[in-house]
C-alpha cells in the first residue's frame, strides 16, 4: 500500500469518526485534498485511491497540474491569495474559489467565467479571531460583501472559509470555528442560502467538523510534509 493511499484511508476514517461523534451524517463533510507543492503524480495516486477534489494555492503550479491531469475527472478548488490581474485563469480552470475577500475580485471572476461552464462556486474568506494571515473580510463586513457577491451572475455563493492560526489550547482552537458557524447562521437568517463552511486542516479538522465544517482542507496528513524548495 502506498503512503498516500494509507494516509487517505486514515484521514477518511478520522473524518467519519468526527462526523458521527458530532451527530452529523458521515456524508455531510467533504474532504478536499490540498496538493500544493506536490507533483501531478501524487494527485494521480490520490485519485486512484478514490479522491476527486483537490485544492491548490499557487496559480501557475495549479494550472500546470490541471493541464497534466486533464484526462481525469477532477474537481479543482483555488484556496490561495488572489491577485486581481490573475483572475481570468482561475475563472477558466477551477470549480471552486475559497479565498474571495473583496468585491473587485468577485466581479472579475464573474465577468471572466466562461458561459460554457457552470457558475463558479465561491466561498468568502473571513478573517476570524486568531487568524494568522491578513487576508479575509472582517466579520463586520461579511454580510455586505455576501449580498453583493450573491448578485453576480456567473458566481454561486456557497459559504464561508477561514484559516485560523494553529492553537495549542483546545478552547482557543475551537473558538474561531464556533464564530464561523454563527456567522453562517446569521447570514442564512437574513435570507442567504449558504450550505458551505470550509474550515479545518490537518491539525484541527476533527474540531472543525464538530463545529459544523462541510469542507475540510487537508494537505500534510494526506501527502506528507511540504518542501517549499526555498522558492514559494
Ligand atoms: C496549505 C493549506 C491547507 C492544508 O494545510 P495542512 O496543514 O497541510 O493540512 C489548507 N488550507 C489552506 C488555505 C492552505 O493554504
Amino acid at each position: 500500500m502506498t503512503a498516500i493511499l494509507s494516509n487517505l484511508q486514515a484521514v477518511r476514517r478520522a473524518v467519519t469518526e468526527a462526523s458521527v461523534a458530532a451527530g452529523r451524517r458521515s456524508d455531510a463533510v467533504h474532504l478536499l485534498a490540498v496538493s500544493k507543492t506536490f507533483p501531478a503524480v501524487s494527485v494521480r495516486e490520490a485519485y486512484q485511491a478514490g479522491q476527486t477534489a483537490f485544492g491548490e494555492n499557487y496559480l501557475q503550479e495549479a494550472l500546470d497540474k490541471i493541464e497534466t491531469l486533464r484526462d481525469l475527472p477532477l474537481e479543482w478548488h483555488f484556496i490561495g491569495p488572489i491577485q486581481s490581474n490573475k483572475t481570468r485563469p482561475i475563472a477558466e480552470h477551477f470549480d471552486w474559489v475559497h479565498s474571495v475577500d473583496r468585491l473587485k475580485i468577485a466581479e472579475r471572476l464573474s465577468a471572466q467565467r466562461p458561459e460554457s461552464m457552470l457558475p463558479l462556486n465561491i466561498c468568502l474568506q473571513v478573517n476570524v479571531s486568531g487568524e494568522e494571515s491578513k487576508s479575509g473580510v472582517t466579520p463586520q463586513d461579511v454580510m455586505q460583501l455576501a449580498r453583493e457577491v450573491a448578485q453576480l451572475p456567473r458566481l454561486q455563493l456557497r459559504g464561508l472559509m477561514a484559516i485560523p492560526a494553529p492553537a495549542d489550547d483546545p478552547v482557543l482552537q475551537r473558538a474561531p470555528f464556533v464564530q464561523m458557524h454563527a456567522l453562517l447562521e446569521t447570514l442564512n437568517a437574513q435570507g442567504m442560502q449558504l450550505d458551505t463552511l470550509s474550515m479545518g486542516m490537518s491539525h484541527d479538522f476533527a474540531v472543525a467538523i464538530q463545529e459544523g465544517a462541510t469542507i475540510v482542507r487537508v494537505g500534510t496528513a494526506i501527502f506528507g510534509n511540504r518542501n517549499y524548495g526555498g522558492e514559494l
